[in-house]
């Protein structure tokens, strides 16, 4: 099964001139050593360490012109409810060729990934959230503050779903976290520029499949997600041909499967596996069961997805991305899909033609 899983990697490697990133890259065979006996017979400015700039296997923020026709995506985090300093929790930054970025649900720990990129913050104040757990909304109280100091001269703008009663929903949500930080705002009046420590909250009805932004030719659609309690949505973004999908966290549904069809990048959850669950988070059987399949979608069920809306590339995202998590994942995976995917922690770019994927930056 593993082997005809890569199989279909490689393949799709080809077919779209993919530059498979560091994971993949540790496939590979080695290069042939020379055996030590052999005399040598390499000239000796070629052992000189070169000086010149190579092409990376890597994407270095702020190194990259887009071109007017390009749409990058950026996995700010890609992890679990639970923290840890190696992978931030759910975070993906969409940036346009035309200049437009957006950011889809903010996780803990993504905003400090996101300083890394360099992005001035007047250009990061659009956030679409996909629910409000912690760990897809965690981290919007940082960027509300930090983005504030660090030059975003304008209100935060935040687009999140409805909930089953008014408490429940974004707008509360928000209003709270601006509360929250009403000593940190008393305490900079006067002393620094507070033009950025406003919000501007659009609260939708998560039951609604609609289009809730539509500016400078970008479409943004909000359709539900069935997650944990009433008020998760997942999203399309639209533009010149283009489709991003982002499912935030959902059990497969039918909505998904329809508005993400031929998505060219489709990012979905995929929950760490049962066994693992139990073995390595120490849940019951009954508490892994639940978390695991129900409540998130397991393995088999995104490569099942995956199957039914055939995007032109697929991300699994939504747990730890460790050497013993992934085989078995990916295993998983492969026993319900074998088309083209990518692992988390990655940027992804392209225009009509390909899509190219690569790891992120050495850190
Ligand atoms: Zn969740
Ligand atoms: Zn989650």
């Amino acid at each position: 099964m593993k082997r005809r899983g890569l199989a279909a990697v490689v393949v799709f490697t080809f077919v779209v001139g993919l530059t498979v990133g560091l994971y993949m890259n540790n496939l590979e065979t080695p290069s042939p050593i020379s055996s030590a006996s052999a005399a040598p017979t390499v000239k000796s400015e070629a052992l000189v360490s070169p000086t010149e700039a190579r092409a990376r296997d890597f994407y270095a923020p702020n190194s990259e012109t887009l071109a007017p026709d390009e749409m990058r995506v950026i996995a700010c985090g890609t992890g679990m409810p639970s923290q840890r300093m190696a992978q931030a929790a759910a975070c993906f930054l969409v940036e346009l060729g035309n200049g437009e970025k957006f950011l889809f649900d903010m996780g803990d720990g993504a905003a400090e990934r996101l300083s890394a990129l360099q992005i001035p913050y007047d250009f990061l104040d659009k956030v679409f959230l996909g629910h409000l757990h912690g760990d897809h909304f965690g981290d919007i109280g940082t960027l509300f503050v930090g983005g504030g100091l660090m030059g975003r001269h304008k209100p935060l703008r935040i687009w999140g779903p409805s909930g089953s009663k008014p408490e429940l929903g974004t707008a509360a949500a928000i209003d709270h976290m601006e509360k929250m930080f009403a000593w940190d705002i008393a305490g900079r009046l006067g002393q620094t520029d507070i033009r950025g420590f406003t919000t501007d909250v659009t609260e939708f009805d998560y039951k609604k499949p609609q289009v809730i932004y539509e500016e400078n030719g970008v479409t943004i659609r909000s359709f539900p997600a069935i997650h944990a309690i009433d008020g998760a949505v997942s999203f399309t973004l639209e533009w010149q041909g283009l489709k991003f999908v982002f499912s935030s966290d959902t059990y497969p549904n039918k909505w998904f499967n329809e508005y993400a069809k031929d998505a060219d990048l489709a990012i979905h959850e995929c929950f760490i596996t049962v066994p693992d669950l139990i073995e390595k988070w120490r849940l019951t059987p009954e508490a892994a069961l639940q978390v695991g399949t129900q409540i998130h979608t397991a393995p088999e069920a995104f490569g099942k997805v995956m199957s039914m809306i055939k995007p032109r590339h697929a991300v699994a995202y939504h747990f730890f991305k460790d050497p013993d998590t992934t085989g078995p994942i990916l295993e998983r995976i492969r026993k319900t899909y074998s088309g083209p995917s990518a692992w988390p922690r990655t940027t992804w770019s392209g225009t009509s033609p390909g899509i190219r994927s690569r790891s992120e930056w050495p850190s």
